[in-house]
């Protein structure tokens, strides 16, 4: 559970000694190894004056169980590689589905016509399954709402990006959560590369 969210992330992998790796490749742009590791704050400078191109060299994956809504507003980041469940040829016999917390929360009737909605689009999912439709047809009839796992993997400077634009206020709440989550990860990975986010 994610800020009242029912979502999961998990870090799969993350470049080794990855704040190593990207004061190395700033210091070779002002030939400056000789001071590797002598200021604290050496990236946090670079970034500053906007000097960001060494955060690309390290990269996280993770692993994100979340709505279909949410992946769907996700991979409009392209600076990525993203490997999907998929819909066509996985069926999607088990309702499973993320109902945001401003509807849960609105009050019982509320909760309930959104469960309703739920079951009737599994239930004609079910019905065409049934009838010999392929789940690629099928699936029209599920909701947005629809749970789906994918794995993404960005660099530091797209993270920072995702970070910076996901976790703000105008975004929608479920990819906050996502997003808060991610921050709080990527600092603890990477303090110097996040310090400001
Ligand atoms: C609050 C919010 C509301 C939104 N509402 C809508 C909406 O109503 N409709 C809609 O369609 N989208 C909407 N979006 C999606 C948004 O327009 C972007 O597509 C999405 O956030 C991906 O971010 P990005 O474009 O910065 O790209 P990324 O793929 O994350 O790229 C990172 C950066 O690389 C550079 N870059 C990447 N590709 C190019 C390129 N082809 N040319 C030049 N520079 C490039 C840009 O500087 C970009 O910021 C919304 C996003 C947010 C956060």
């Amino acid at each position: 559970m994610l800020d009242n969210y029912d979502i999961e992330v998990k870090l799969l992998a993350v470049t080794p000694d990855a704040e190593k790796l990207i004061e190395q490749a700033g210091r070779l742009c002002w030939n400056s190894q000789d001071k590797t590791g002598t200021t604290p704050d050496r990236i946090p400078k670079w970034l500053q004056i906007g000097h960001e191109s060494m955060i690309e060299h390290a990269c996280a994956t993770f692993y994100i169980r979340a709505s279909r809504v949410l992946t769907h507003e996700l991979v409009r980041h392209r600076l990525a590689s993203y490997s999907q469940r998929s819909q066509r040829y996985v069926k999607e016999s088990v309702p499973r589905y993320i109902e945001p917390a401003e509807i849960r929360e609105q009050d019982k009737e509320t909760h309930e016509l959104f469960e309703k909605a739920m079951a009737d689009c599994w239930k004609a999912y079910e019905h065409l399954l049934a009838r010999g439709i392929k789940p690629e047809a099928a699936r029209y009839v599920l909701p947005g709402a629809c749970e789906t796992k994918i794995i993404c993997t960005w660099n530091f400077r797209e993270i920072r990006h995702i970070i910076k634009l996901r976790a703000s206020r105008q975004a929608l709440p479920e990819m906050r959560a996502l997003a808060s989550e991610i921050r709080k990860i990527m600092k603890e990975l990477a303090p110097q590369v996040f310090y400001d986010l």
